[in-house]
């Protein structure tokens, strides 16, 4: 397998630090590398190991000629390695942290630096973990750990007191619309950025699932039951055929805006802009105890499908949706 090096515009000052320091002999041996997902952390590390293992880097990259960089773009470079879990959703285990370590023992082959992408530092269990410290804490001559951080996961504090941090940042709103103009345009690509906390990656992933499509079908469906123009069957039916998962995470997240504006009866709180006059429409014909209800039963059936229970989709949304049909007839009472 061959490998690319990919860099985005938003990198670039970040990335233009981080080479300062390697230029100036000031690199971490540990990066913990975070920042919400779809901003391309691990093509960032993956060009910096480039760059550090490349015997004549250029302007700050990899020179893309020498023997190093031939040997990383064939995936075979000896002083290389990327950990990861065999399996996603699986835990990167000690036995790989010990086959690292062995591997570490023995002097670089290409004479240059020994990189280690650690993705991600999260799914380290507490063994492999463990059996880490050492390595963070003596890392030996030129040899880097550059960790990615999956966020919103958690990592251990053991691991994040040897490592220093750099959070990539979420681009410019205009600057990532710009980004994604080959694609969409601009009112789209709006969209699947704030459905995406401002990612680029993750917007174009959505924009390519169609989820902005899917959730504006949602919205007009939800509007629609409360106008009595359709009913909580009819949209059900529909609704069986939706990832679930990505559903019921935006149905939470409407009705904890619509508590926010119930409560506060200020609309800057509100995170989903665009149903503003859906949610004051809601929030002024609704009753606080019967939104609270229906956000927790959307909760459970969330957690549900993530235990996979066995669960009948069309009865599952159908309830729910009558709750929400129900919602604006609770009134609002004081
Ligand atoms: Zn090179």
């Amino acid at each position: 397998m061959s490998q690319t090096i990919n860099n985005y515009p938003w990198h670039s000052a970040q990335w233009r630090q981080v080479i300062n320091m390697v230029e100036q002999k000031r690199l971490p041996h540990a990066l913990l590398i975070g920042g919400v997902p779809g901003l391309g952390k691990l093509a960032f590390v993956r060009r910096l190991a480039a760059t550090l293992v490349c015997q004549q880097p250029i302007e700050g990259d990899a020179c893309g000629q020498c023997k190093s960089c031939q040997l990383m773009a064939a995936s075979s470079h000896p002083d290389f390695t990327q950990l990861q879990p065999e399996e996603i959703g699986k835990a990167i285990v000690v036995d790989a942290v010990r086959k690292l370590q062995n591997k570490l023992a023995n002097t670089a082959q290409q004479g240059g630096a020994r990189v280690v992408i650690i993705n991600g530092a999260t799914d380290l269990n507490l063994n492999a973990a463990n059996a880490l410290l050492k390595q963070l804490e003596e890392p030996g001559d030129n040899c880097y750990f550059l960790l990615l951080h999956q966020w919103p996961k958690a990592v251990l504090a053991t691991i994040t007191s040897r490592c220093q941090k750099l959070d990539l940042a979420v681009p410019a709103n205009a600057e990532a619309v710009s980004w994604l103009s080959p694609h969409m345009d601009a009112e789209t690509a709006r969209q699947v950025l704030q459905l995406a906390n401002g990612a680029p990656l993750h917007g174009l992933e959505l924009f390519e699932q169609k989820a902005h499509q899917v959730r504006r079908q949602m919205l007009v469906q939800l509007t629609a039951i409360l106008r009595g123009q359709q009913t909580s069957l009819e949209v059900a039916q529909s609704w069986q055929k939706l990832p679930l998962t990505q559903a019921f995470t935006w149905w939470i997240e409407w009705l904890n805006d619509l508590v926010k504006l119930k409560l506060t009866q200020d609309s800057s709180y509100i995170i989903n802009t665009d149903l503003l006059k859906l949610l004051q429409a809601v929030a002024q014909r609704s009753d606080i105890a019967a939104v609270y209800q229906l956000l927790d039963a959307v909760t459970q059936q969330l957690n549900y499908v993530h235990q996979r229970r066995n669960l009948n989709p069309q009865m599952v949304c159908e309830a729910l949706l009558n709750e929400w049909y129900l919602l604006v007839r609770s009134g609002a009472k004081q």
